[in-house]
């Protein structure tokens, strides 16, 4: 996938911890961005940019368990990793509770942690079916095909890692630019109508029904960008 190394986000308010906790991540080959409270870390796990979550609970603004709720309210499955003081035996069935891959009590070793991401990380490769279904739309990760109501089709691989970007937060608009950095690893370039032409040709290879009316779950948010539309029962 587009990724060379696995992209970690940091929530961490305490500033003394994450200055240990940053620098052993990436000496150990993640690359690691850090946010300090609750709600720039909701945005942030939302975004797309990151494969997992290394969550404080006691945070300014929202709580590591508020933040946690949020994520998974939004249909998002990232892993999540809780770091916390409070080891106690409810706080971590809380934790799980709300839908935490893994708890780590502080203080903490780094290298337990990094074992520990490198393991959810394994997990979840291994764990994951190779289809990932939302509506009456499926993507398959071994074979590269997109399916929509009968419509099979074989897809790029940048054009499977772009409907894999909007599929992963549904309903979730992501600008041409976030696109560009998630799927093309491109920072800035507002010249270029790649994402566009990406777009157009999934629609063209899988929207081939459209008699019945059942609009394709790829929208364009005009002046904005794109998302996949996910309807209440889906
Ligand atoms: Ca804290």
């Amino acid at each position: 996938m587009p990724h060379a190394a696995p992209r970690l986000l940091l929530v961490e308010d305490e500033v003394r911890i994450a200055e240990f906790v940053l620098p052993a991540l990436s000496a150990a080959g993640f690359g690691v961005a850090h946010v300090k409270e609750g709600a720039s870390a909701l945005a942030a796990a939302l975004s797309g940019e990151y494969e997992l979550v290394i969550l404080d609970v006691m945070l300014p603004i929202l709580s590591g368990f508020e933040v946690l709720a949020k994520i998974r309210e939004a249909g998002n499955a990232i892993p999540v990793i809780l770091l916390s003081a409070r080891s106690e035996l409810p706080d971590r069935l809380q934790g799980f509770q709300l839908g935490a891959d893994d708890y780590l009590p502080k203080p903490f070793f780094v290298e337990e942690l990094i074992a520990r991401v490198r393991a959810v990380l394994l997990r979840r490769a291994g764990n994951e079916s190779p289809e990932m279904t939302v509506g009456e739309f499926t993507l398959n990760k071994l074979s590269y095909n997109g399916t929509w109501r009968g419509t099979v089709a074989p897809l790029s691989q940048r054009e499977f890692g772009l409907v894999e970007c909007l599929m992963r937060s549904p309903n979730r608009i992501f600008s041409r630019q976030q696109i560009l950095k998630i799927v093309w690893g491109i920072n800035f370039n507002p010249e270029t109508n790649v994402v566009d032409v990406c777009i157009q040709r999934v629609r063209k290879k899988l929207n081939r029904q459209a008699g019945d009316g059942k609009p394709f779950p790829i929208e364009t948010i005009r002046g904005v960008g794109y998302r996949f539309r996910m309807e209440e029962g889906d």
